[in-house]
């Protein structure tokens, strides 16, 4: 076996005051405008990151192209701060003990169902790694340099093998990630293994997962349990806006009288349809209505003043839109967005009913959120109680330190009148 490498033989990376200053305060990132030199250092390796004086701040992980051009996985504590020589456990090592450990933390604090995100980068200490588990099918994510190397993806199989035998692992390729690591091209698709579909239960609904091109399917996992949540409080007629293929609207369905799910977005409907079907014996004659539409038209039409002879009118409404922020820049325009979405749905709501409202824009903070919520009741004049200001699923931690790893809001309110 070769020796471990030794901290002191890594490359160096060293990075300036504001870079260290970022450390110090937790965060893991130190972004490119904040390296001060890393003269020969290969892309995606393992490197000593020190302070512009030389001091060892700990082990990263270096990408030569991205803005993040360092991302921690190993910090100097105060014992090997005169330890530079001590070993440093070989990278590959290390990644097969964070996915155990990955695997570890969810068997405690998630239940109820077969999918889950089984690592997510930063969050498990694993950056640029992400895994989903579907049941008996895991879809991985790779996003960085050093996570693309070939002992470094021999080593995740080998571990997810090892620790979770699924009957196949498949890689959902980002083609803009790639190209902003400089990696070369590489299409989606299997790793190991054939299977490329099956089915999972999620807090008792059962779910189609297909990996394969065009048909895409799986859940948007950070929702799972506000999918609960939202079921907890659902009654009467729900309306369940940018409903993909029926996350909220199936869980809905059984505390309903009546659920319409909306998207613009054919194929999902499809997919939302097929869904249903699988939750026959759950739902009984129960039809959930799919419509395909424009969420922003379809909201002004039915909340128009000019149909006062069919006001519609709803006990439960889910907004779950795309992320409308993808920059800062954008914060302005998103929250005008969220507003109007808000404003109309208020509008639409029978006293006494349920309004679940998420937001997945990291940009927007949960403060933020709320604020553009508050303003959306007043100019709809109506009273909003909060039930519950919820996040992301336990499977998708947050690192306190790193607010980045912290993005999914989901606001459940009351109107009382
Ligand atoms: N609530 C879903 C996830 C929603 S993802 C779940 O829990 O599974 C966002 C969805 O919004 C996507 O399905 C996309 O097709 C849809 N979408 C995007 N823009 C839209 C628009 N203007 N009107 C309706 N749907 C839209």
């Amino acid at each position: 076996m070769p020796p471990s490498p030794r901290q002191s033989e890594l490359p160096t990376v060293k990075i300036s005051p504001r870079g260290t200053t970022r450390l110090k305060t937790g965060h893991v990132w130190v972004y490119r405008s904040d390296i001060v030199s890393a003269d020969g250092v290969l892309p995606g390796s393992l490197v000593r990151v020190s302070d512009h004086r030389g001091k060892s701040l700990g082990t990263a992980l270096y990408s030569s192209s991205s803005q993040i051009a360092i991302r921690m996985i190993m910090r100097e504590t105060a014992s090997r701060d005169r330890a530079a020589s001590e070993p440093v456990v070989a990278f590959p090592a290390l990644l097969r003990q964070r996915i155990a450990d990955a695997i570890a933390y969810r068997e405690v604090l998630v239940h109820d169902t077969e999918a889950y995100r089984v690592v997510f980068s930063e969050a498990d200490f694993l950056p640029g790694l992400i895994v989903d588990r579907y049941s008996d099918i895991l879809s991985l994510q790779i996003l960085t340099q050093a996570m693309d190397a070939e002992p470094i993806r021999e080593a995740i199989l080998a571990e997810l093998t090892t620790r979770l035998h699924p009957a196949s692992i498949i890689e959902r390729v980002d083609p803009r990630v790639r190209e902003l690591e400089t990696l070369p091209p590489r299409a989606s698709g299997l790793l190991q293994g054939d299977k490329t579909s099956t089915r999972f239960t999620m807090n008792s609904i059962q779910f189609h997962f297909d990996a394969l091109e065009g048909q895409k399917t799986g859940a948007f996992l950070d929702q799972r349990e506000n999918y609960a949540a939202a079921a907890h409080y659902a009654h009467g007629d729900a309306l369940d806006l940018f409903c993909y293929q029926g996350g909220f609207a199936l869980h809905l369905a059984p505390h309903c009288e009546h659920v319409t799910g909306v998207d613009s977005s054919r194929p999902a409907l499809e997919v939302a349809d097929q869904n249903a079907a699988l939750n026959h014996s759950l739902l009984g004659s129960k039809e959930i209505e799919w419509i395909e539409a424009n969420a922003f038209d379809l909201l002004k039409d039915y909340s128009s003043p000019a149909r006062p002879n069919e006001p519609r009118r709803y006990d439960t409404i889910v907004l779950d839109p795309p992320a409308f922020a993808k920059s800062k820049r954008d914060l302005d325009a998103a929250l005008r967005g969220y507003k109007e979405l808000n404003l109309r749905a208020l509008k639409m709501l029978r006293p006494g009913g349920i309004l679940v409202t998420c937001s997945c824009s990291y940009h927007v903070s949960q403060p933020d959120f709320l604020e553009m919520l508050a303003s959306a009741a007043l100019d709809a004049h109506r009273t909003l109680r909060l039930i519950e200001v919820r996040g992301q699923a336990k499977d998708h931690p947050v690192l306190l330190n790193v607010p980045e790893t912290a993005y999914l809001k989901c606001v459940i309110a009351s109107v009382s009148n």
